[in-house]
């Protein structure tokens, strides 16, 4: 391919003239802007009427309208459009479909436990940051994080009483950016579209917490440094799901990742990971998680969990750390009786404790509270974010509340 380009000097030439010209082109290119929404409600009589919370089924029921924006090359991004929920129509050669030239969000809503009338957004700003390097890394266009937000914020407004209420159920949402271009060639999409759609959740656990068996993988990886593990790009999951079935054949629940020739530990099936060790010689205790090397998906509720333990625990007692931390030191460490808790974190689950790890054939143990399905920190940690996230406790700069 590289051969082609360098002999045919007009396809080269062609592709400078076409990156110089989106450079150029952007700064006249219309931003996205919220005040500009055009709003189309469904008929009152096919709407969906709120599901009973013992029937909800993570990602299966959806709101009534979905927000649509579109965006092109030369006109920049369209008017935004809310309407109601149905199928997208796009061309059979659509990048999308070929290419992979997709990117995800997720985030939560949640129905105040102090005010029912009021809906919370958990860190929506850190989703959108997330989603626009997502974009950038794919050559798809970045837009105004604020202006999503407030569309947003309208869409869920209109399907408010879909929101489904108590500890534990939320309006799952999920906005999406996909390139439109059509045809067959291998560039930079012309045509994109941004889609959010909402879905009302129950708790990942319906009875607690229920902690997880994971297999130790090192014959796939999911991520690599310089790859794009660290952007929650569509493509980095299909290939994720083989692995799975792989371990679910030998009876573990989830995939923990490992990486390289130190087998270091870097995320479990599609959530970040905590290990908790307590020192035998000096009793200190740590909290560790993997570095941001490029490898790790920069969770939100990582960076949660990281705060509020930082805020929380008694620097006597506990050092948060992010750091390498390898399969065999966690091993190691269970051997001396000091591996004292394990989790996964992330949007849906908010934490999910680990049970036990299977390693070379062999499963390391992780302790869980007498009659408890996790650890005590897991537990607080849980506790911590959920009042917030539920408005029990306020943090500044952490909800926006409508
Ligand atoms: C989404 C995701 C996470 C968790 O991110 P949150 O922002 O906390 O929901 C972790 N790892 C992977 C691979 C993910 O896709």
């Amino acid at each position: 391919m590289f051969k082609n380009i360098r002999k045919a000097g007009s396809i080269s030439s062609l592709i400078s003239k076409r990156l110089n010209s989106n450079t150029v082109m952007s700064s006249n290119l219309a931003p996205l802007a919220a005040n500009k929404v055009k709003i189309t409600l469904r008929p009152e009589a096919e709407r969906n009427q709120p599901i009973k919370n013992e029937d909800l089924v993570f990602g299966k029921y959806f709101t009534n309208h979905m927000l649509t924006i579109n965006w092109d090359d030369k006109q920049g991004w369209h008017t935004p459009e809310i309407k109601p929920y149905g199928n997208l129509s796009l061309d059979p050669s659509t990048c999308v479909f070929h290419y992979a030239f997709e990117l995800f969000e997720g985030l939560k809503a949640y129905k105040s436990l102090k005010n029912s009338e009021d809906v919370i957004m958990f860190r929506p700003d850190k989703n959108m940051a997330r989603m626009n390097k997502s974009a950038d890394r794919i050559c798809l266009p970045t837009f105004e994080s604020e202006e999503l937000i407030k569309l947003i914020q309208e869409l869920i407004k209109l399907d408010k009483d879909l929101i489904p209420q108590g500890k534990g159920y939320s309006l799952y949402i999920r906005p999406t950016m996909i390139g439109t271009s059509e045809g067959l060639g291998v560039h930079t999409p012309d045509k994109a579209m941004i889609y959010v759609i909402c879905s009302p959740v129950g708790p990942y656990y319906k009875t607690g917490f229920k902690a997880v068996s994971l297999e130790a993988t090192d014959y796939a990886t999911r991520a690599w440094p310089g790859g794009v593990g660290d952007k929650k790009l569509g493509a980095n999951y299909a290939p994720c799901i083989k692995p799975q079935l792989e371990a679910a054949k030998r009876g573990y629940q989830q995939n923990l990742w490992l990486f390289g020739p130190n087998k270091y530990i870097t995320e479990v099936g599609t959530m970040n990971v905590f290990f908790a060790f307590k020192n035998s010689e000096t009793g200190k205790k740590e909290l560790v998680t993997a570095p941001l090397d490029g490898t790790i998906l920069e969770g939100v509720t990582r960076d949660s969990v990281l705060t509020l333990c930082r805020d929380n625990l008694d620097p006597a007692e506990w050092e948060v750390n992010e750091r390498y931390l390898s399969i065999d030191e966690v091993k190691e460490r269970a051997d001396k009786g000091e591996l004292i808790e394990a989790f996964g974190s992330g949007t849906a689950a908010v934490v999910s404790p680990i049970k036990n790890i299977g390693y070379l054939g062999q499963d390391i143990n992780v302790p869980l509270q007498e009659g408890k399905q996790s650890g005590k920190l897991t537990e607080d940690v849980m506790n911590w974010i959920a009042d917030i996230q539920y408005g029990v406790v306020q943090k500044e700069n952490w909800t926006k509340i409508f």
